[in-house]
């Protein structure tokens, strides 16, 4: 049976991969999004389907959307540190209110809601790999702040939604996910690596490059989503690839499948950049039978690809 899907952040990265997949299913879609970060190209190929309709929005206020809907998707949040430093009171609101109105909007539907929730609630993290139950250790304060803590609200009121309201809700924990539709100038390292590789710019490594993270392919992270939605499962969820690079490794990889000569630069650690990440996915892969698929090297050429034909590079 079609459903009815309301999925914000609907022109971002990983929302606009989402709204492609519900499109093609034949599900009806609202896709609502500010346009801050998000970006009209990443659904413009769906302009003029009968079962697609585009808000432009910010979420922040009151959501009307008529009839019922059975779904509610909340990814619309600026995404990549430079984004949360340069508009913090945003992330911060949309994390925020942007949850309340959202999950208020479910409630309202009786409609199952999902939280797009993320790797940064570990903050920078004193057990690796990070597990469901670590609790994290994050600095409030920090500039990073805005973006963990709203999270971090936003996963307390989900809960509080479902024990409280009985409102049938799922939270997953994002781990850093690529792939095309990434902006060249979105600030994150696989963008900007793969940017500055094209262009035979030096590839900036922020400290000395022996921080860690894992790195999973949109196409993995939309499927783990959807087995997310049929699962009946209330507590957060990781969903990430488990394969860990030092960004150091990283950049000698893109590097490699750029066939770039770009030598390597080394610019000041940001504040409260994790040490380490990477995903335990135990339980994902029980309770969804669910795990990436897609190897680091084959999602980086269908990514440098992207970035070649899109960006002209
Ligand atoms: N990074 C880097 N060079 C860049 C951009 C990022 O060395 O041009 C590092 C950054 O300091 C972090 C890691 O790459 O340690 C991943 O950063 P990203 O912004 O992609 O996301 P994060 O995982 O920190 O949220």
């Amino acid at each position: 049976m079609s459903k009815v899907i309301v999925i914000t952040g609907g022109a971002g990265f990983i929302g606009s991969h989402l709204v492609d997949y519900f499109v093609n299913n034949g599900d009806m879609v609202y896709a609502l999004d500010s346009l801050i970060t998000g970006n009209l190209k990443n659904i413009e190929h769906l302009f003029g389907k009968k079962n697609f309709v585009f808000f432009h929005m910010d979420v922040t206020n009151y959501i009307h959307i008529p009839g019922k809907v059975d779904y509610v998707l909340h990814f619309a949040s600026p995404a990549s540190p430079v984004d949360y430093l340069e508009y913090p009171i945003q992330t911060l609101k949309v994390g925020a209110i942007g949850t309340h109105k959202t999950v208020g909007l479910a409630k309202e539907k009786g409609a199952r809601f999902l939280l797009a929730s993320t790797s940064e609630v570990y903050g920078d993290p004193l057990v690796n790999p990070q597990p469901e139950t670590y609790w994290g250790n994050v600095n409030p304060i920090g500039p990073r702040g805005v973006y963990d803590e709203s999270k971090r609200f936003a996963e307390a009121l989900t809960m509080a939604y479902h024990r409280y309201h009985g409102v049938d809700t799922r939270i997953i924990r994002i781990f850093n996910t690529y792939g095309p539709r990434m902006r060249s100038n979105d600030g994150r390292v696989v963008p900007n690596f793969i940017t500055q590789a094209l262009k035979g710019e030096p590839l900036t490594i922020f400290g000395d490059g022996s921080q860690t993270r894992s790195f999973c392919y949109i196409d993995d992270l939309v499927s783990g989503i959807v087995k997310v939605l049929d699962a009946d499962y209330h507590l957060p969820i990781n969903l990430g690839n488990p394969e860990e690079y030092s960004i150091f490794e990283f950049a000698k990889i893109i590097k490699e499948l750029t066939g770039s000569r770009s030598e390597i630069v080394y610019k000041p650690l940001p504040q409260d950049d994790p040490k380490v990440r990477r995903p335990d996915i135990t339980l994902a892969k029980k309770l969804l039978g669910w795990e990436p698929g897609v190897k680091v090297k084959e999602g980086l050429i269908k990514t440098i690809e992207y970035f070649r034909k899109e960006f002209n590079l």
